[in-house]
Order: structure tokens, then sequence, then C-alpha cells
């Protein structure tokens, strides 16, 4: 959506669909009307809130390329220190994970690693599937704290599919939204 920084946009358009806007009224699940399938068509004149807008993968240039949220089916979401719980806040920012490549997205390599260095570090962790998200460092934990990462693994599938049968039964907008190779 924005500028320059270590990772760029390149032709990922995930936010462009994923993320209500409310500026313009845009529906979370709703592919910006100015999308061009591959970038803004209105870029230079593009609204503020889309200026100011950087993904987590936009911001960690330790994250390589396999995690730009159209090839990875992540939309990682920044989450400023002072809206974290207590606990949490005093590890910096937090990160929500938002699934939006279904479980292939969780069994990637690299995934559950980069969680399990988040937990590690008390960085809060937040998972969402186009649902309410939930704060899921304690459920992690005890395998992170054992280096168990299949029990990791599970446990995360667990999370996510809690969160994709709790947004069937509102009868949310179905997922995924990201077709990963
Ligand atoms: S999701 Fe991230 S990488 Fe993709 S267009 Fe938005 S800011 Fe750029
Ligand atoms: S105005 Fe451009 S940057 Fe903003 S959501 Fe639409 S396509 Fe994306």
């Amino acid at each position: 959506m924005t500028g320059e920084t270590q990772n760029s946009c390149g032709t990922c358009t995930v936010c462009c669909k994923a993320l209500r806007i409310v500026e313009f009224d845009k529906q979370a699940g709703v592919m910006c009307q100015h999308c061009t399938g591959t970038g803004c068509g209105i870029y230079e004149t593009r609204y503020e809130t889309c200026k100011g807008f950087l993904c987590g993968w936009r911001i960690l240039p330790q994250l390589g390329d396999g995690w730009r949220p159209d090839r990875s089916g992540v939309l990682m979401l920044v989450m400023e220190a002072k809206d974290l719980p207590e606990e949490h806040g005093v590890a910096g920012n937090g990160i929500q994970f938002l699934i939006l490549g279904g479980e292939k997205a969780i069994l990637r390599p690299g995934f559950a690693e980069y969680v399990m260095t988040l937990v590690t570090r008390n960085v809060a962790v937040y998972l969402s599937a186009d649902s309410p998200k939930t704060l899921i460092n304690k459920y992690l934990r005890p395998s992170v704290m054992a280096k168990n990462k299949a029990a990791v693994i599970d446990m995360l599938l667990h999370i996510y599919r809690q969160h994709v049968g709790y947004r069937d039964l509102n009868k949310w907008t179905p997922l995924p939204w990201v077709d990963m190779p």
C-alpha cells in the first residue's frame, strides 16, 4: 500500500481486500474498487489510511519473501504495545496473525518456528481467521517451553479450527481468500 521499506509490496494486494477501511467504507473481504489486481490504480492519490499502513511483513525485514501475505496466506498486523495486556506490553509490540490461506498457511515451513520465537520472547501473539482475534500465548507456552514443535503446530491448528467454527457459526465470509501456491 505505501512507499519504500526493506520489504516491498510488489504485486501483493492482500490488505486491499482483507481489511476493513473505515475512511472510505470498504468492508473486510471485499476487494477495493481501485485495485488493479497487481497494485493500486490511484497510488499517487490513495487514501490516508492506505498511505499510513504497513503490514507486519513490510516492517519485519528479517522475514523473507515467502512471508509476503499473498505467498504465505498470513497477513500480519502489528499491535501497539500500549494496547496490549500489561504482561505483554513490556515485550514491545504484539503481532496478530490473520490466517487467510487455511491450514496450509499454518503448516508452511517457518510459521510455527516464528511463532515459537515470539512466544519465547513473551511477545503478544494473536490469531484470527476473519473472526475475533484471540491472544494465544498461554495455550502455546507449555509446548514452546518444551521445544515441542509438533505440539505447537497441533495447538495452532486446533485454535485455528475453533476460529473457523466460530466464523461459520456466525455465517461470516468464507475463507480462504488467498490461493497459495
Ligand atoms: S498486505 Fe502487506 S505486502 Fe501486501 S499489499 Fe498490503 S502492505 Fe503490501
Ligand atoms: S485505494 Fe489503493 S492502496 Fe488503498 S485499498 Fe484501494 S487499491 Fe489498496
